[in-house]
């Protein structure tokens, strides 16, 4: 019997020591299909106003990463606890770019045709363990990669985006407007992400990529619902409980 070498190549549940979790997916709108994550990515301070009120000068500088597991992924709709460990647990309202083909060293060009689709997301954040962690030049992982830390909303198919790169983008808590921009003002775009991003991975379909936030992020409480919505994409809800 041929010995197995490859995880990928285990058919059957008595192969592995604890049942394995079923894929991490996302919805797609109007349709009974979903899409399976694979890596989710996110690109920091990308636009202008947002990294000022960060106490950055945004400029044009290549753009910077950070990554959230995909178990860490939750649904719109869902309801959260307050995360462990903070203080102060933001709200980052952002596009979210899911791949649907392979790309590696694109440009531009190559790298839009590599975009499946677009849905409204939410990159949750320890302001407080983010803050402290970067000012003494650590990794964020304890301010961006906790559980229920990204959100998302359905996904709707890049070809039915009427206006790519264009929209406001919003979030409400409560009903009370936190957040306010535009797509357009990304300082790197969608395109531009997609390709530098590839020269330093080989993208593949059910890679999502957060793509910033815009300026006015700020604390949620137990009891706050939120909302967030991109002019042509879609919408994206989370309630917050209480702590554990
Ligand atoms: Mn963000």
């Amino acid at each position: 019997m041929k010995e197995k070498v490859c995880v990928h190549m285990t058919n059957s549940v008595s192969d592995f020591v604890f049942p394995p979790a079923l894929p991490v997916t996302v919805p797609v709108r109007d349709s009974a299909l979903r899409y399976a994550v694979r890596r989710i990515f996110c690109v920091g301070r990308n636009y202008a106003a947002h990294a000022r009120e960060m106490g950055s000068d945004p400029d044009r500088e290549a753009p910077f990463y950070f990554a959230k597991t995909p178990a860490h992924l939750v649904q719109s709709g869902a309801t959260v606890a307050y995360a462990p460990g903070t203080q102060n647990l933001h709200h980052e309202v952002e596009l979210v770019i899911a791949l649907g083909q392979p790309v590696f060293r694109a440009t531009p060009e190559q790298a839009q045709g590599s975009v499946w689709g677009y849905a409204c997301g939410l990159d949750m954040t320890r302001r407080d363990l983010q803050i402290t962690a970067r000012d003494a030049g650590r990794p964020w992982t304890l301010g961006k990669d906790f559980e229920h830390a990204a959100v998302v909303g359905a996904l709707l198919p890049a070809s039915r985006v009427a206006r790519p790169g264009q929209g406001a983008i919003t979030l409400r808590v409560n009903g009370q407007l936190r957040q306010q921009g535009d797509l357009s003002s990304m300082i790197w775009r969608v395109p531009e992400i997609v390709a530098n991003l590839s020269g330093h991975y080989h993208l593949q379909p059910g890679d999502l990529i957060y793509t910033g936030t815009p300026e006015g992020v700020g604390p949620v409480r137990p009891g706050d619902r939120l909302e967030g919505s991109i002019e042509g994409v879609g919408e994206v809800v989370l309630h917050i409980g209480a702590a554990e």
